[in-house]
C-alpha cells in the first residue's frame, strides 16, 4: 500500500502540521479563535478535496469536504462512501495552573502530546483526515469520502442539524458513519463501539413554603419538601432497582446474540470494578448481569438533591423548598419524549391516591433538561467485520467490540440527518485526560490511528462489500 508508505515517510511533517492545528486555541466561545481553526482546516482541505464549504450557522461554522474517487474505471460501479466526523472546537483550558506545559504549546513528552484538544478531538480528527490525504496522495482512493468538521460539540451541536439538513442532497449515498473520538476502553485494547446510550434529565422542584422556619415553633405544621419529594421518588424505583414508572422498561431493546457474545466477552470483571469504584455492593437492576447494566439496560439516577443545610452550616430549620435532579439513561428504542410523557403520567397517578399528594405535585415545577437519543448500529452488518479486521491491522491487535459505549454523544443529529450505520473508533488512548488539564495523545496511538483509517479506506473498495 503506498499510502501506508508515504504516511511512514512523512510523520514528522504530519506531527508538526497537527501541531500548528492545534496551537489555534479554538475553545468553543472563542468565536474568532474557532474561526481561525475553520480556516485553517479549509485552506488544508482545499489543496486535496473535491468539494470543500463552510457552511456559517447561527454559531461556529460547520465545515463540509468531499473527495471522489480517483480511480473510477467504471463510473457506474457503486463505491462505498465513507462519513468521517470530527470536531475542531476545544473545552476552556482552565485551571491554567494545572497544566505543566501551556495548552495551546504542544509539547511532546514521554511519548504523549500534551495539548487542549490533542485528543478531544483535533488529534483525532486529523488522523482520519491525514489518512485521507495519504491515500490521495498515493492515487490510491477508491471509494467516496464525505468529512464533516463540527465547530460546537462542546456545547452538544446546537447548529449541526440545520446546517446539515441544508445540504441533505450529499449524504444520501453515504454508507456508513465513522467517529473518532473518546477514549479507548480502559483495558487499553483498540475499540470499535456500535452505539451509546441516551439522556434525559429531570428537575423536580417543589417549593412548599414562603420561607425557612424554626423546626421548634413550625415543627408539625409547615410541609417538609423534602420528606414530600422522597415520598415522590418511593413511588419511582423499587429496592431492587427497578423503575417503577409504568412503561419505562417497554420500548426496551433486546440485544441480538453477537451484542450479547460481544459483551460477555468484554469480560467486566465484578471485583474490578469494586476496586476501582470503592464500592462493596452494586447499584440498579440487581436482576441483571453486570454487563447488561452498564450498556444494554436503562437506569433511573438521582444526580443530585438540594435542600437546607448540612454540616457546619446546619441549622434546625424546615426548608422552604427542595430541588431534586435525575437523569435517565436511555437505550435503543427509548426516546426522551415517551420517557417525558410516562414521568408525567406517574406523577398524575400519584396525584389520585391521595389529595395530600396532589396538593404537593400541584406545587412541584417539573423541567426536562438535555436530552439525547441512544444510538445503535447492529452488530450484525458486513461493515463490522472489515473494520475490526483494519483496526486489528493497524493497531496490531484485535479490538474490543463495545455494543454500547456508557456516555451520551450529541452525535444524534448526524445520525439522523445521514440514517446510516454509525461506528466510534476511538485514536486516543484510555487515560487521554479530556476535558482535564495536561490533555494528552500518545505519539503511538495517533500514528496507529491514521494507519487504522488508511488500511479500512483501502479494504472497503474490496468487491466482496454487497452494495
Ligand atoms: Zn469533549
Amino acid at each position: 500500500m503506498k499510502a501506508l508508505e508515504f504516511f511512514n515517510n512523512t510523520r514528522k511533517e504530519c506531527l508538526d502540521d497537527l501541531f500548528d492545528f492545534i496551537r489555534i486555541p479554538s475553545v468553543t466561545r472563542d468565536r474568532n479563535a474557532v474561526k481561525d481553526a475553520a480556516d485553517w482546516l479549509m485552506k488544508r482541505l482545499k489543496k486535496t478535496a473535491d468539494y470543500a464549504e463552510l457552511l456559517d450557522t447561527l454559531g461556529n461554522p460547520v465545515i463540509l469536504a468531499k473527495w471522489d474517487p480517483q480511480n473510477d474505471n467504471n463510473i457506474h460501479q457503486k463505491v462505498p462512501c465513507i462519513l468521517f466526523y470530527g470536531h475542531y472546537d476545544v473545552q476552556p483550558p482552565e485551571p491554567l495552573d494545572k497544566w505543566i506545559s501551556p495548552p495551546f504549546e504542544p509539547e511532546i513528552r514521554d511519548g504523549r502530546i500534551y495539548a487542549r484538544g490533542v485528543g478531544d478531538n483535533k488529534g483525532q480528527l486529523f488522523a482520519n483526515l491525514r489518512a485521507i490525504e495519504c491515500i490521495h496522495q498515493s492515487n490510491e482512493l477508491d471509494v467516496r469520502v464525505i468529512f464533516v468538521f463540527d465547530g460546537e460539540e462542546e456545547l452538544g451541536s446546537p447548529n449541526l442539524e440545520k446546517a446539515l439538513e441544508k445540504k441533505s442532497e450529499l449524504f444520501k449515498d453515504v454508507d456508513l458513519i465513522i467517529v473518532s473520538d473518546g477514549p479507548a476502553d480502559p483495558t487499553w485494547k483498540p475499540t470499535l463501539e456500535f452505539g451509546a446510550r441516551g439522556i434525559q434529565t429531570i428537575q423536580i422542584n417543589l417549593q412548599s413554603a414562603n420561607d425557612d422556619v424554626h423546626s421548634g415553633n413550625f415543627g408539625g405544621i409547615q410541609p417538609n419538601p423534602v420528606w414530600d419529594l422522597i415520598s415522590i421518588l418511593k413511588t419511582m424505583r423499587n429496592d431492587g432497582g427497578k423503575c417503577l414508572i409504568e412503561g419505562f422498561y417497554d420500548d426496551v431493546f433486546t440485544p441480538s446474540k453477537e451484542a450479547l457474545d460481544a459483551a460477555k466477552e468484554l469480560n467486566r470483571n465484578p471485583e474490578v470494578y469494586k476496586q476501582q469504584l470503592g464500592i462493596d455492593y452494586f447499584g440498579e437492576e440487581l436482576d441483571q448481569p453486570l454487563s447488561h447494566r452498564v450498556m444494554f439496560r436503562p437506569t433511573f439516577n438521582i444526580r443530585g438533591i438540594q435542600s437546607g443545610s448540612v454540616r457546619g452550616k446546619a441549622k434546625t430549620i424546615i426548608p422552604k423548598d427542595a430541588v431534586i435532579e435525575i437523569d435517565v439513561r436511555l437505550v435503543p428504542n427509548q426516546t426522551p419524549e415517551k420517557i417525558e410523557k410516562l414521568f408525567l403520567a406517574h406523577l398524575g397517578k400519584i396525584s389520585q391516591k391521595s389529595e395530600r399528594m396532589a396538593a404537593v405535585i400541584d406545587r412541584c415545577k417539573i423541567e426536562f433538561g438535555a436530552s439525547f437519543y441512544p444510538m445503535f448500529t447492529s452488530l450484525e452488518l458486513q461493515w463490522t467485520k472489515i473494520l475490526e479486521e483494519s483496526i486489528e491491522e493497524g493497531f496490531q491487535e484485535k479490538p474490543l467490540k463495545v455494543p454500547l459505549a456508557g456516555g451520551s454523544l450529541p452525535l444524534y443529529s448526524l445520525y439522523k440527518i445521514i440514517e446510516k450505520p454509525m461506528y466510534i473508533i476511538p485514536y486516543a488512548q484510555p487515560d487521554e485526560a479530556n476535558h482535564a488539564p495536561n490533555e494528552n495523545l500518545m505519539v503511538e496511538w495517533f500514528e496507529k490511528g491514521v494507519r487504522t483509517s488508511i488500511i479500512l479506506l483501502r479494504r472497503l473498495v474490496k468487491e466482496e462489500i454487497e452494495m
